[in-house]
């Protein structure tokens, strides 16, 4: 099997990943907007955005969508516990046994990081997901940004944020109920635990964009290091989609919504990993 770009990339090397992390003290910090790469993600936007690209782009039969899947995951899987290895070292207990895993279940083209109920990390592919991707960079991408959620631990983040907007909202009911006579008093106390049930419910699964970049650059690490190109991989978040599925629910492009920061970002941190090799 060849992949054209796998060549140059494989030059990548733990080492010089490591070198380029120490260099720019957190890893996953988010290049600065450059102009060169924002016209030329803007171009590779676009063209991904036309609908006569998408309905020229290769799918495989069932079985050849899932062995590539299998070949992805089984050479992104370990690239990717060691970087977080790496990432972390200086953080004990941090669980770098990360899982890529198949949802057999689920209808929709979806792929997504959780936690199993002893704390491991989990990055879920559903069926179709697997079937829709175009080559072995987009699985590759994919799976590397969604095991940047979890390096970035962008779920917890996300659920202290929510924790301090319920405790803000709960804060707020209760300062109004104190100040009105006409409630009964369990009725009050009903309308806070409603408000601190919204605050919760509000945090959502929609990362901000700023944790979506994250780990964008993080993916990217992840894709080059264990021999794909992210840039191209990149291309799978584009895509003209609809935001919400059949049943109204967020699809993927829905909690990923696409656009061209993305794609600078990738060619950025693409460009910086390259500089650096060459010194
Ligand atoms: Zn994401």
């Amino acid at each position: 099997m060849k992949i054209g770009t796998r060549r140059t990339l494989r030059l990548v090397t733990a080492g010089t990943l490591l070198a380029l992390m120490a260099a720019c003290g957190t890893t996953y910090s988010v290049p600065k907007a450059d102009p060169t790469f924002s016209s030329q993600a803007s171009a590779m936007f676009a063209e991904e955005q036309n609908q006569a690209t998408q309905r020229a782009g290769n799918r495989l039969s069932a079985s050849a969508a899932a062995s590539q899947f299998n070949r992805v995951a089984r050479r992104v899987e370990p690239v990717a516990e060691e970087f977080c290895r790496k990432l972390t070292a200086d953080r004990e207990g941090f669980n770098c046994d990360i899982q890529i895993l198949v949802d057999t279940e689920m209808p929709n083209r979806n792929a997504f990081q959780t936690y199993d109920r002893a704390g491991n990390p989990l990055v879920t592919f559903t069926l179709p997901m697997i079937a829709d991707a175009r080559n072995e960079h987009e699985l590759a991408f994919v799976m590397g940004h969604e095991v940047g959620h979890h390096l970035a631990q962008h779920i917890k983040k996300k659920e202290q944020q929510a924790a301090v907007g319920a405790i803000i909202a709960g804060s707020l009911m209760a300062y109004a109920a104190a100040y009105d006579t006409s409630t009964p008093q369990h009725l009050k106390q009903q309308d806070i635990n409603n408000a601190v049930m919204l605050g919760a419910a509000a945090g959502g699964h929609v990362y901000s964009q700023t944790y979506e970049l994250e780990s964008d650059v993080l993916g990217t690490y992840i894709a080059m290091w264990a021999g794909y190109d992210p840039v191209k991989g990149s291309l799978f978040f584009a895509r003209p989609e609809n935001p919400k599925e059949a049943n109204g629910q967020l699809s993927f492009w829905g909690t990923h919504p696409p656009d061209e920061k993305r794609i600078a970002t990738v060619l950025a941190t693409v460009a910086e990993i390259e500089k650096k090799k060459g010194q």
